[in-house]
């Protein structure tokens, strides 16, 4: 066994009964995701990119098959368990931010830290928030930024806690195309610069093409997975500060 491996998922179905029907939302699907790979899964709608997602967060149990996160079977684990491991082990990005309406940006990104002193949330939400270029929007709150901005408060809130694996759902599904390039530069720096282990799930061949590996979903189950050969490099505007002009 490969110590690298940070997510194995090996002949996982999700089944789920609808009155007579049975649908196979995974069909013994099998993947594996080393320490710092940044992968993009693509598929048509109902292929399953949901439902795989939601076991690799820890969200859902599979049916069937077994799931190692981490270097732990999570695939019999309880739900407190699973809540447990989820806010230890990973970091979420969703397309619609998931921010908290009334809070700042430094508050938003203190949330994960609940268990640690004080001062040094404060200390390290700054420093997250610094790291996605929004070191002078601290004080912000969600109505006074774009998605864009939006967006990198989530990162930041993601990556706070140093997860084991970033997962991303559709992060630029709400963001224009010129917007869309500043978010994926970001995400190819932390995985580059930071090693962040990031999971992506898009339907937009053009974002899929940022990652370094590519992984095809069709009725539940793997039908290509492959490097990135002509990989997408969208330009980041200079950090620190914020050259976003988007209204
Ligand atoms: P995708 O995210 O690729 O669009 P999903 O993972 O959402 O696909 O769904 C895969 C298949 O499983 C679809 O046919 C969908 O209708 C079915 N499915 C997903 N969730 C449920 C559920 N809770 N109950 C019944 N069927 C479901
Ligand atoms: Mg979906």
């Amino acid at each position: 066994m490969d110590d690298d491996v940070i997510v194995r998922v090996t002949d996982v179905s999700k089944v789920y009964e609808l009155g007579e029907d049975t649908v196979y939302a995974l069909d013994g699907i099998s993947l594996e995701v080393r320490e710092g790979e940044f992968v993009a899964i693509m598929g048509a709608s109902g292929s399953g990119k949901s439902t795989l997602m939601s076991i690799i967060g820890c969200l859902d149990q599979p049916t069937s098959g077994t799931y190692e996160l981490a270097g732990m079977d999570v695939s019999s684990m309880t739900d407190d368990e699973l809540s447990d491991v989820r806010s230890r082990t990973l970091g979420f990005i969703f397309q619609n931010y998931n921010l908290l309406p009334r809070m700042r940006a430094v508050e938003q990104v203190m949330v994960p830290l609940i268990y640690q002193h004080g001062a040094q949330r404060e200390a390290r939400a700054i420093e997250a928030l610094t790291r996605v270029g929004l070191g002078s929007r601290l004080h912000h709150r969600p109505t006074e930024m774009s998605g864009g901005q939006q967006q990198r408060v989530a990162i930041a809130r993601a990556l706070v806690a140093n997860p084991s694996v970033l997962v991303a759902d559709e992060p630029t599904g709400n963001l224009d195309s010129r917007v869309t390039g500043e978010i994926l530069a970001l995400l190819q720096q932390l995985n580059e610069e930071y090693g962040v282990t990031i999971l992506m799930v898009t339907h937009e061949p053009d974002v899929a093409q940022s990652a370094k590996r590519i992984i095809q979903v069709g009725d539940g189950h793997v039908i290509s997975d492959g490097p990135v050969e002509h990989r997408l490099r969208p330009q980041l505007p200079p950090l620190g500060d914020d050259v976003e002009s988007e209204a």
